[in-house]
């Protein structure tokens, strides 16, 4: 039985006629699925009956079953989701204190790009995730909201390479961001790359305002091949100029993460030299400490060189933020989770849902 949600609007458009249906249902029966997750077909009440049998029988909405569920203090809480071949995808729903709810999504069952700090990509790439399986982390997070509560940003910043996987991606972006699905404003999207500069280019053709966010972690290319090794295949020239076209095409100013990792990367040197690769671009960069993972070499910096780094930058007229980390105790960092899981740790700490 085919996802629901692997159809794009226009696919269901043309079941619908083929099925003798008139068009506007696609939007009808969208707004149940994406606004009252778990809802069956059966149940949809201004959808008639005929219609809802064939629905029944030819689609089903959930694919993806919650082992593990894990709460944090800050609030934070992480879904690890079962996929129907038997893999395992993470995502994470963040609160803040403004009122802004985050989903943080995956796009691929592990990951090929080998960064050297990174859990997801330790055992390689499994497949890519569908369309319905990633628009479904959304609704699986979108459960866990209170009453008062409505997801209000998407960043895509869970395991994989989200523009190896770009067509599956957009299609979910799009049930993401439509009136009719869950109505989250495209500037209100980010999408966080390894620097793949012709995906890059692609999405700034796509049209839509998403903003991009691209992992640089290092201001050489000598520095950046060894923590990144995709990095020997595309360089930061190539990455930067992609991403100045991006700015062009789109007017949204791009983010630059960087991951510190202790004496690797966090020198004075480097933050000078990354000041100087950035200066005079419209950026941003976003500074990430290293989140300890378990088996890997790497330490967090230290404050006060996070701080140093920040100013540095700052007095290049570079603008910069520090990303504080949420979600600590519960293996918030993408791929950790899941790879508890096919360790085979017992996940006796899980609080397992219902
Ligand atoms: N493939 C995409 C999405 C990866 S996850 C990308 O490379 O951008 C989003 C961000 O988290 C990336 O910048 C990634 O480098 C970073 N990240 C991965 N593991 C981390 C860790 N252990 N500590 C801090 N940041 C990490």
């Amino acid at each position: 039985m085919k996802h629901f949600l692997d159809l794009s609007v226009s696919e269901f458009k043309e079941w619908l006629i083929r099925h003798g249906q008139p068009c506007f249902r696609a939007g009808q029966v969208g707004h149940w699925v994406c606004r009252s997750p778990g809802v069956p077909f059966e149940q949809m009440s201004d959808i008639p009956k005929e219609l809802r049998t064939l629905l029944s029988r030819d689609f089903r909405i959930w694919s993806m079953e919650t082992v593990a569920h894990r709460t944090s203090a800050d609030g934070t809480e992480k879904l690890l989701l079962k996929t129907a071949d038997d893999e395992h995808v993470e995502c994470v729903l963040l609160r803040d204190d403004k009122g802004n709810r985050t989903a943080c999504i995956s796009t691929q069952v592990g990951c090929a790009m080998g960064c050297v700090f990174c859990a997801s990509g330790l055992d390689g790439l499994v497949r890519n995730l569908t369309a319905g399986e990633i628009f479904e982390e959304l609704l699986q997070l979108r459960r866990l909201l209170g009453p008062d509560e409505r997801l209000s940003h998407i960043v895509v910043m869970g395991m994989g390479e989200p523009l190896a996987n770009l067509p599956r991606l957009l299609q979910a972006l799009n049930w993401a961001t439509r009136k009719d699905g869950l109505n989250i404003s495209a500037r209100r999207v980010t999408i966080s790359t390894v620097g793949a500069s012709a995906g890059i280019r692609r999405l700034a053709d796509h049209g839509a305002a998403y903003h991009l966010a691209v992992s640089l972690h290092a201001p050489n290319d000598e520095l950046r091949s060894r923590i990144v090794p995709t990095n020997r295949k595309v360089g930061l020239g190539a990455i930067l100029e992609a991403a100045d076209y991006y700015f062009e095409k789109t007017g949204r100013r791009v983010t630059y993460e960087y991951v510190l990792l202790a004496e690797v990367n966090d020198r004075p040197e480097h933050a000078a030299s990354l000041a100087e690769l950035l200066r005079g671009r419209n950026a941003l960069v976003n500074l990430i400490p290293f989140n300890p993972i378990q088996g890997l070499p790497y330490r967090t910096p230290r404050r006060q060189d996070v701080r140093d780094f920040a100013s540095t930058l700052e007095s290049a007229g570079v603008q910069v933020t520090i990303r504080h980390r949420k979600g600590d105790t519960i293996d918030a960092a993408c791929g950790q989770l899941r790879r508890v899981r096919e360790q085979a740790v017992v996940l006796s700490d899980f609080q397992q849902e219902a």
